[in-house]
């Protein structure tokens, strides 16, 4: 194995809630870290405020869960309502295929407290507070920083930088990447408060179309709740945050002696997306990439779903030396479902806008919203097909129907019908098959995929599989990247030696 002479495989700029969580999976994946972050050590954010089932999985993958979980709060729907509480949609909040809730929330600041100590205490991560990237170059294969802090310059060279450095990324605009906007922006008033002891509110969340001003109401925990106020076009900022109107608007809900205000922010939701992920040995991750409007709470998920994509790849290149060129598929294939992830969460505010203005004019609801908008809107989560493979390590071979798709962890189940899918794959690539393969394995191709630490599962005594897998395993073996993404599937036309062959040439 060679290894370059960087004193760090990677360095993240920004340790945000999503500069954070990617330091703990580089370490994860034995990379050597650094992270450098311009804030001091009190300042802690408010912003993010939920997780879905896909993000709760990889944090448990990487130890986190289990530390944050006991400030995770499961609501107990999520749900859209007019002003006259009439439901226009709602779901229960269950437990998904990946065993856990389709949404928990959270109040931020203490989840990033428990994040950042672990961070701290890892062995593959050395932080920087306090410390500014101020200027960056990038060579063949290393990208030489220089920071700052109190006025003294530090430089490091790394062999990959990314930026973590949200949305008024220095990173992407030092490289001029360009940004497609999808003209979306309305600003918002964010109330976070502290209910007194005793005191309760609905555990939901809730979308609210109010003829007035669309509002949100989420239960964070079961004291914090954050309540989000659409402005109206000409309203003053200086005047909506005056403690007499923020009593005001929260009075439908609360009278002001039962709570404390925690934080009041106004804050632009828009949606725009970076041209390109990468450039050279720089990757932009979360909002240094693109803003989602948070309707559909897909922001912190997004940039979760970034990380999930890009760390096995570097991985591959940097500690089990696979040619360098298989990093471009990270933008290739998160930057088409990245747009449409921003085009669901519009349709989402589109959607509470024009139901509000339905209900105030008393328009049949029905005529108010195109169907599509509806399905688009509330149908996020199944409409967003992951279909840009073409592009992406995924076999070619065959039908976009298989590849791309990621298996749950409930398609291993064990004796006591605890899903295992997440454990017996772990950070490798894995071929399930029914019988052993190696026999069906050309030597050559067997070493190589050894040597990329390849799992071989074909042993399911005690175990059960689920319907996916099962209905796989009845046509042949298949290939599940790091990532728990469907490579590809061997078949009567495509057998495992050629399939296997397929995902060597395009990685190594
Ligand atoms: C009001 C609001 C509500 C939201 N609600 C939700 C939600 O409900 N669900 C959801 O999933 N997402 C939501 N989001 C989105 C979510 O908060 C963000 O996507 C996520 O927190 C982004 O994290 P980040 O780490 O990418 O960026 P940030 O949290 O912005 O972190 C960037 C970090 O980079 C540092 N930095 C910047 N420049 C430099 C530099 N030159 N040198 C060193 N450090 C630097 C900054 O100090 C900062 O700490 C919301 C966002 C907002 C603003």
């Amino acid at each position: 194995m060679t290894r370059n002479n960087n004193q760090y495989d990677v360095a993240i700029v920004g340790f945000g809630l999503i500069g954070q969580i990617c330091a703990k999976v580089c370490s994860d994946f034995n990379l050597r870290t650094l992270v450098i972050e311009s804030r001091s050590n009190v300042e802690l954010s408010s912003n993010a405020i939920s997780l879905d089932d896909e993000s709760s999985r990889l944090l448990k993958g990487i130890g986190l869960y289990d530390s944050i979980k006991g400030f995770l709060n499961k609501p107990d729907f999520t749900d859209i309502i007019l002003s006259n509480r009439r439901v226009i949609q709602r779901n229960p909040v269950l437990n998904t295929d990946n065993e856990f809730p389709s949404i928990s929330t959270f109040f931020h600041p203490e989840i990033e407290e428990i994040i950042k100590k672990i961070c701290k205490a890892d062995k593959n991560i050395d932080l920087y507070l306090d410390n500014e990237l101020i200027n960056f170059e990038s060579n063949n294969n290393t990208v030489r920083l220089d920071t700052k802090k109190n006025n003294k310059l530090i430089n490091f060279d790394v062999s990959y930088l990314i930026a973590c450095d949200g949305s008024n990324s220095f990173v992407r605009k030092k490289l001029n990447i360009e940004t497609i906007d999808q003209r979306y922006s309305k600003n918002w008033l964010l109330i976070d408060i502290l209910l007194n002891e005793n005191e309760v509110l609905e555990n939901v969340f809730r979308q609210i179309c109010d003829e007035k001003r669309p509002t949100s109401f989420i239960s964070l925990s079961k004291l914090r709740h954050r309540f989000e106020f659409q402005l109206l076009a000409g309203e003053e900022h200086q005047k909506i945050v005056q403690l007499n109107n923020i009593q005001k608007l929260l009075s439908k809900w609360i009278k002001p002696n039962q709570y404390k205000i925690i934080n009041i922010s106004i804050h632009s939701f828009r949606g725009y997306y970076s041209k390109t992920f990468q450039k050279d040995n720089i990757f932009l991750i979360g909002d240094s990439a693109y803003q989602i409007p948070p309707y559909a709470s897909q922001g912190l998920n997004t940039g979760i779903r970034d990380i999930l994509n890009l760390i096995w790849k570097i991985n591959l290149v940097v500690n089990l030396s696979c040619n360098k060129n298989l990093l471009h598929t990270y933008s290739l294939e998160r930057c088409h479902q990245v747009k449409q992830t921003i085009k669901s969460s519009i349709a989402l505010g589109q959607l509470i806008d024009s139901l509000s203005m339905a209900f105030q004019k008393n328009i049949p609801l029905e005529e108010a919203i195109a169907p599509e908008a509806r399905d688009q809107a509330f149908g996020r989560r199944k409409s967003i097909q992951e279909i840009d493979s073409n592009k992406g390590i995924f076999s070619h071979s065959q039908s976009e129907r298989i590849r791309n798709r990621r298996l749950t962890n409930r398609e291993i189940t064990d004796k006591a019908d605890m899903a295992c899918l997440d454990k017996m794959v772990g950070n490798s690539f894995v071929i399930f098959s029914r019988k052993d393969i190696k026999d069906k394995l050309d030597k050559n191709v067997y070493k190589k995929l050894i040597n990329l630490n390849f799992k071989f599962i074909f042993d399911f005594k005690d175990l059960n599989t689920g319907p996916e897998l099962s209905e796989y395993l009845e046509t042949g073996e298949i290939i599940i990247r790091p990532d728990k993404k469907i490579y590809g599937l061997s078949s009567k036309n495509l057998n495992i030696n050629q399939l296997a062959s397929e995902l060597l040439t395009q990685i190594q």
